[in-house]
């Protein structure tokens, strides 16, 4: 079965929640394999590689690595297309990830297809676009497929592989280093979870009215150990930070639990949380679309609604 080699997304060494998602992709394509690129691949996090499929780990670890900004992990892959031929390259579909894929594209002389949400058995990947009302299907038709996908697209499953960890030594291209990182600054996170990574996510929209009103917001989201999103109108109002905005330009989310308060239900929105599990509306306005894709509904002024349902599931978990 050919290779499929899957770029490892990590956070202060620890394998994110799309990692386990690609590589569970890559087993429905052949044989997956992870990329490790930087310092810092212990133990726990090459066992969760394993643990969702990567026959091998392949680690590229020198100093040069991290030093520098985006192009060593084009050119660890583009070594890696020209040594073992794989199937495919699978990547996060994140800004950082979007760039590898298109300078991996030009070194290897391959096609890319951008934000895919699944990849079929013939590397036939689907795209969800203009706000998920149309979706292409598309093939790459020259060189070693390169695809990104949007994080939330595949539920990760674990199914465990052999995990052997295979040293790659790099030396980068003086085009590579053209770009150094000066500097690192951790970003100030709170005790929630990651949006893209969280099991529930609460949001808020416009009906919230001010950026006070997220109090009540991220009351309901800490009583359930949720993450905080927000409609792109209450984040271009400064509402609430950009990164935090859900939907077709901001994130894409697949949380067990969804609930939006305050939110119309704008196709651009629809588009970042629809494969929500369960989806929980709270809206004044009893004709808002957002409750076509509701599992349980209260029309109501969530001012009056938000804050009894956190009082509720706190008297319940404490
Ligand atoms: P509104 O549509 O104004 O809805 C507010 C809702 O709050 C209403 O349904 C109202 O009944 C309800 N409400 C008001 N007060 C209360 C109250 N006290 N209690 C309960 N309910 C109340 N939008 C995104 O969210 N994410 C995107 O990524 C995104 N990308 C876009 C990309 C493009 C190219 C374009 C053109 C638009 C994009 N948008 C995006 C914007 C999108 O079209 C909508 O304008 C936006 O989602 C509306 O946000 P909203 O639902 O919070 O506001």
């Amino acid at each position: 079965m050919a290779e499929v080699l899957v770029l490892v997304e990590q956070l202060d060494g620890s394998v994110k929640k799309v990692t386990s998602e690609l590589l569970t992709l890559a087993r429905s394509l052949g044989e997956p394999s992870a990329v490790w690129v930087g310092g810092g691949l212990d133990d726990a996090a090459a066992a969760s590689l394993a643990e969702f499929g990567a026959a091998n780990i392949y680690v590229a670890d020198s100093a040069d690595l991290s030093e520098f900004a985006v192009a060593p992990k084009a050119e660890v892959l583009a070594q890696l297309i020209a040594e073992k031929s794989p199937a495919a390259v699978l990547i996060a579909s994140n800004a950082e990830g979007k760039e590898v894929a298109g300078r991996l594209a030009v070194k290897s002389n391959s096609g890319v297809i951008t934000d895919a949400v699944a990849v079929d058995p013939g590397f036939v990947a689907t795209q969800s676009v203009f706000g998920g009302s149309t979706v292409v299907h598309s093939k790459v038709t020259k060189g070693t497929p390169i695809i990104t996908i949007r994080p939330n697209s595949v539920a990760p499953e674990a199914a465990a592989g052999a995990g052997t960890k295979v040293a790659v030594s790099v030396s980068l291209s003086d085009s590579a280093k053209k770009a150094k990182v000066t500097g690192r600054t951790v970003a100030a996170k709170g005790g929630r979870p990651e949006l893209a990574e969280a099991a529930i996510v609460v949001s808020g929209g416009r009906g919230v009215g001010a950026a006070e009103g997220f109090g009540v917001i991220e009351s309901l989201a800490d009583s359930l150990g949720a993450a905080v999103g927000a409609s792109r109108a209450a984040t271009d109002a400064g509402w609430y930070p950009h990164q935090y905005q859900v939907g077709q330009t901001g994130k894409t989310v697949s949380p067990q639990l969804y609930i939006a308060n305050g939110i119309s239900g704008a196709i651009q929105h629809r588009a970042g949380m629809q494969t929500s599990k369960t989806i929980v509306v709270v809206n004044k306005d009893a004709e808002a679309p957002m409750f076509e894709l509701a599992d349980y509904g209260v029309v109501g002024d969530l001012f009056a609604v938000v804050p009894q349902l956190t009082e509720e599931i706190k008297k319940r978990t404490s």
